[in-house]
Parts: C-alpha cells; sequence; structure tokens
C-alpha cells in the first residue's frame, strides 16, 4: 500500500432508528469490511430520535473506538434528512450511505471503493434479487421506481436505494442542493458526476422490523414525485381539458333539448352522475394542487432541516457543522 493512499478517509454513514436488535452485529460488520478496504475510515451513525437503546449502545460503541462518530437529532427527522445529517458531518475522500438493518451487506463497500479507484464518482448498489421482504414491498418497489422514472425527466436509475458511494466532489455538490424535502437518491442522479453500479443481492432484515410502514412509503414516494415533476399537476390540466371539452358538447345536446324539444325531465340519474364524478374530479385536483402548495409551505418557512442534541467523537471541523442547515 502506497503512502498517499493510506492516507485517504471513507466516511461512512449509517441512519438508525429503533435499530437496537442490529447495531452491535452491524458494528462488528462494518468494522470488519472497513478494516480491509485500505483506506482510513469513520464510521457516522446518525441516529434519528431513536425511543429504545439505540443511542446509548451507539454512545457505547463510539467510547470504546474512536473510529466510531455519533450525531443524535432531538426527535425523529426521517430517513432522507439523517443520511442528508450524515453527509453534512462526514468529512471523508468518499462517502457510503448504508442502512442499519444488514439488508445492504457491508462486504459491497468493497466493490464500491473499488470502483471509486478507478475514477468513479457515484457507484450505487443495484439490487438483482431482495429476499426476506413481503411481495407488496417488492412489488410496490418495482412499481415505484418505473413510475418515478416515468414522470421525471432525470434518468433516474431503477432498483436502486440510497446504499452507495460518493465521492467528496458529488458531496460538496449536494451540499448545495438547499430543499427541505429530500428525495436523496432522486438529487444525486440530477447532480450527474461519473456513475456506475455494483450489483448485490439485498439481504433480509438482520433483525427488528422495517422503519418503513405503508404511511412513511406513501410519504416518501409522494415527495420523490412532487419534488421532481410537475406532471401530476400537468395531468391534472390535461384531465380538465377533456372533461371539459365533452361537458361543452354535453351541454349543445341539453340546450336542443330544451329548446327544441318537449321531452320532460327524466334526468336525476344523469345529472347525479354529472354532480359525482365532477366532484371527484375537482377534489382530486384540489388534491394534487395541495400537495405542491403545502411543500412550497414547508420551503419558504425555511426551518432548519434538522438538529442535532447530542454527538460523540466529533472533530473541531465536524463540531463546526453544527451551527449549519
Ligand atoms: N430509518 C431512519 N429514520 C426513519 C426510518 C428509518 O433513520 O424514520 C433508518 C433505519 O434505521 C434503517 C434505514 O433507515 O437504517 C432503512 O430503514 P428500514 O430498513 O426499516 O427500511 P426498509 O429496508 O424496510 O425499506
Ligand atoms: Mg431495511
Amino acid at each position: 500500500m502506497s503512502e498517499k493512499k493510506k492516507k485517504k478517509l471513507i466516511s461512512v454513514v449509517v441512519p438508525v432508528y429503533n435499530e437496537e436488535a442490529v447495531l452491535s452485529e452491524t458494528s462488528k460488520r462494518l468494522k470488519q469490511s472497513m478494516e480491509t478496504c485500505g483506506y482510513d475510515y469513520e464510521i457516522l451513525w446518525v441516529n434519528d430520535g431513536s425511543k429504545d437503546q439505540t443511542l446509548a449502545m451507539a454512545r457505547e460503541l463510539c467510547e470504546k473506538d474512536k473510529h466510531f462518530k455519533l450525531i443524535s437529532f432531538s426527535r425523529n427527522f426521517g430517513h432522507q434528512i439523517a443520511i442528508t445529517a450524515g453527509m453534512d458531518f462526514s468529512l471523508g475522500d468518499a462517502v457510503v450511505i448504508i442502512d442499519a438493518d444488514l439488508q445492504d451487506p457491508p462486504a459491497v463497500i468493497l466493490d464500491m471503493i473499488q470502483k471509486w479507484d478507478e475514477g468513479y464518482e457515484v457507484v450505487y448498489g443495484k439490487r438483482l434479487k431482495r429476499s426476506g421482504e413481503t411481495f407488496f414491498k417488492k412489488f410496490t418497489a418495482k412499481v415505484f421506481y418505473r413510475f418515478i422514472n416515468m414522470m421525471t425527466e432525470v434518468d433516474m436509475p431503477v432498483d436502486v436505494g440510497d446504499f452507495r458511494l460518493i465521492d467528496r466532489k458529488v458531496v460538496d455538490a449536494l451540499k448545495l442542493v438547499n430543499e427541505r424535502q429530500r428525495y436523496v437518491r432522486g438529487i444525486i442522479a440530477w447532480l450527474g458526476f461519473k456513475t456506475t453500479a455494483v450489483e448485490y443481492n439485498r439481504d433480509k432484515r438482520f433483525a427488528g422490523e422495517t422503519k418503513y410502514p405503508l404511511k412513511k412509503m406513501i410519504k416518501f414516494a409522494l415527495d420523490a414525485i412532487t419534488s421532481f415533476s410537475y406532471k401530476p399537476l400537468r395531468l391534472a390540466t390535461y384531465m380538465g381539458l377533456i372533461v371539459s371539452f365533452f361537458s361543452f358538447v354535453y351541454l349543445l345536446v341539453v340546450l336542443f333539448q330544451g329548446w327544441f324539444t318537449d321531452t320532460t325531465v327524466p334526468g336525476w340519474a344523469s345529472s347525479m352522475a354529472v354532480i359525482l364524478i365532477f366532484n371527484g374530479i375537482i377534489l382530486m385536483i384540489l388534491g394534487v394542487i395541495g400537495e405542491y402548495i403545502g411543500r412550497i409551505y414547508d420551503e419558504v418557512k425555511g426551518r432548519p432541516l434538522y438538529l442535532v442534541s447530542y454527538s460523540e467523537n466529533l472533530s473541531e471541523k465536524q463540531k463546526g457543522q453544527l451551527l449549519q442547515r
């Protein structure tokens, strides 16, 4: 190993939310992989407001081993914000984002580093198989990735999560993206840079339960679509136009009947049908508009993206970051 190579630092960012069941195994496996990578490393836990023993366990790890670092949020801010914070605080020449539950095998990081050595600036993990996940999860994920690709102008790789390595250049570019609403993998795709993939089989969760219940999945999907696409608004316009056209045609029929025929009022069913259809469409379109307005509201308020209430083993430079964002 050359002297120059030794000096480079890799940061591993691990968001954790109620992960007491996996933390010690994950720390072991991560350390194992990072010890063999040939670079210096830091493993940065981002505690996203856990309510179990996660924080205490992470603190203990930090006390025993200075490779481990910790920032702890004042409450649960969500996975995407946790990884954003992790990248903000990271110091590495490259940063790896990985889930805490060992669904993304730490050994794959070594393949990613190899690609980075070859000069790639973004190396994402592409899931070949996903074992141990419900049919519902796999199905919704598959549909989601294809749908979002259809809805957006940015070319987003399909079946790719947040498990990836990104170069310092990309991390710095990412810091320029200030939006509150964060679909991180989309933003990274939008940034561009020299990108490649490594393929891997996604394992089942090592222990514990998923921290992405349906409610969070829906919010995640809506964030992803609304932050990268106006198409829902445009579709609403088209739908409005088409429906208006048919209504106009029907209006002519109604007027004709009223003026030139003596057909009386047999039309309760048809009136009801029109009212119901229209009300449905109008409410739906209002909902779509509301989704965007709500997000504009969030952006305009400009509140901090996250608040850190506790940290461990941070360097002076990293402590400076505590007042940012
Ligand atoms: N996570 C988080 N905050 C949340 C939800 C999840 O930091 O509000 C973390 C979680 O601890 C894990 C990662 O995000 O490290 C992915 O979550 P999970 O494995 O539960 O999601 P799934 O793989 O089921 O989609
Ligand atoms: Mg998982």
